[in-house]
């Protein structure tokens, strides 16, 4: 190749050369020979320079073929001359002095090559001209076009699922992709879905950056319930689910949706059977002794008071055998809607059995205890039963507890109720006894 001097050479030999320093450094032209980016030089598409990397991007084996060429026109392909044209003259005007883009070359055997250039204004032995550096980015765009039509599948196929399915910008939530799932179970088209965020779906907004967090920090979550909202204002539970995904290069999050509105419904349903007493509505003894248990260990860690009072009513098989089975049943609903009514909301009533109740009364000391009991007693005993026959009236025997630092578990507690319930039967019925 013809040895050229470089502008920026020119201006080096008007300095006055100091010896060492033309040793030391290497010479200029031979560098952007050997440079891993291309260099090419052109004045009006005339090939001024170019370097060896320039022409291995094309194909070519040596600069010279390049050289040889009168224009470089062969290099690009023909529908992009008009604005390659456009962008030369902008630069000879001086209305760009440097530009970067990312442009498609044609290499010598005719294949596409994309590049990434930068092109500059340059003054050639006082001619303009324009020094193009290129590099080859054929691979990184391979790359994003297989990531482009992967999304075009991912999209296909997110659209068929019969999932409701949502693709939201982490940034700010906004939708990105909606399948048709979502806008169902939504209530809204994916129009209007597509211009706005996420956002309005949750009822609470701390859910919803709860779930960016975690996103953030790892890359799915899973089995999320949260509460939701449509479009038309109906509130339903979902379960959640959501991975990080790129999605049309930007940080998303993929998130899946399940209404499990019925689900927890049913599980309610299910609780409340399971745990609930189906005459009188109270906990039932396995569910009441889960609660008590837990009421201890409140009392225990906050040093609170905790007083109970176990229930037995009096002669009850006589109203049994006098007034018939089903008349026993009302006096039960009847005595507990009239024990419920004389305690607070925080109080937990249980049927253990039969005729048997306890009562927990937290924060509740042994004084204040025995005056709940006292008005157990009075309310019970004034309450009307309705029988079928006639009305009939009821008492009840009382045996009332305090809870020790010492007690460990609800037995030692109910026990020494159960004690004195024993004791109040024992002195006649219809009273209440304070445990030891
Ligand atoms: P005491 O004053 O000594 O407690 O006498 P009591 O008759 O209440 O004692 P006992 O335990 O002998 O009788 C309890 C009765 O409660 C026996 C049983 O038929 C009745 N009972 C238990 N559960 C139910 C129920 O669900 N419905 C009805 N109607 N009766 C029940
Ligand atoms: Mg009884
Ligand atoms: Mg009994």
């Amino acid at each position: 190749m013809k040895k050229m001097p470089l502008p920026s050479q020119q201006l080096e030999r008007r300095k006055t050369p100091r010896r060492h320093e033309d040793r030391s450094l290497p010479n200029f032209q031979d560098m952007v020979e050997g440079a891993v980016q291309g260099i090419l030089i052109h004045s009006n598409f005339k090939p001024l320079f170019v370097n060896n990397a320039f022409a291995r991007l094309f194909g070519y084996d040596k600069p010279e073929e390049l050289l040889a060429l009168p224009l470089i026109r062969p290099l690009f392909p023909a529908e992009l001359w008009p604005e390659i044209e456009l962008e030369y003259n902008r630069f000879i005007r001086g209305d760009t002095s440097t530009q970067i883009s990312r442009m498609m070359g044609t290499g010598r055997d005719g294949t596409d090559i994309w590049l990434s250039t930068t092109k500059r204004i340059i003054d050639w032995h006082g001619t303009p001209a324009v020094q193009i550096t290129a590099f080859d980015i054929s691979k990184q765009v391979a790359m994003e076009q297989l990531l482009l039509g992967n999304e075009q599948q991912l999209r296909g196929i997110l659209e068929i699922l019969p999932v409701p399915i949502y693709i939201a910008r982490r940034r700010d939530g906004k939708l990105l992709f909606v399948n048709r799932k979502t806008c169902l179970l939504l209530q809204q088209g994916a129009g209007a879905m597509l211009r706005s965020s996420s956002e309005q779906f949750f009822v609470d907004q701390e859910d919803r950056s709860k779930i960016h967090m975690m996103i953030d920090s790892v890359p799915d979550v899973r089995e999320i319930e949260v509460k939701m909202r449509t479009a038309q204002g109906r509130e339903f539970m979902a379960e959640l689910a959501a991975i990080r995904i790129i999605y049309g290069e930007q940080p998303a999050m993929l998130v899946s949706l399940n209404d499990i509105s019925e689900r927890k419904k049913m599980e309610a349903e299910l609780f409340h059977q399971a745990n609930t007493d189906s005459l009188t509505g109270l906990s039932n003894r396995r569910y009441f002794m889960i609660q008590a248990e837990q009421e201890i260990r409140r009392a225990h860690r906050f040093s609170r008071a905790l007083s109970v009072i176990m229930m037995d009513l009096d002669h009850f098989k006589h109203i049994n055998d006098t007034y018939g089975h089903a008349a026993g049943d009302i006096a039960l609903e009847t005595i507990v809607k009239a024990s419920l009514e004389s305690l607070r909301e925080s109080d937990i009533m249980g049927r253990l059995g039969g005729e048997e109740f306890a009562i927990l009364l937290p924060e509740t000391s042994l004084e204040a205890a025995s005056e709940v009991a006292s008005r157990l007693l009075t309310n019970i005993a004034q309450t009307p039963i309705p029988t079928g026959k006639k009305v009939i009236h009821c008492t009840t025997s009382l045996g009332v507890a305090e809870l020790r630092s010492t007690d460990s578990s609800i037995d030692e507690l109910l026990c020494r109720a159960d004690d004195a319930l024993f004791v109040s039967k024992e002195n006649g019925r219809n009273r209440a006894t304070l445990g030891q």
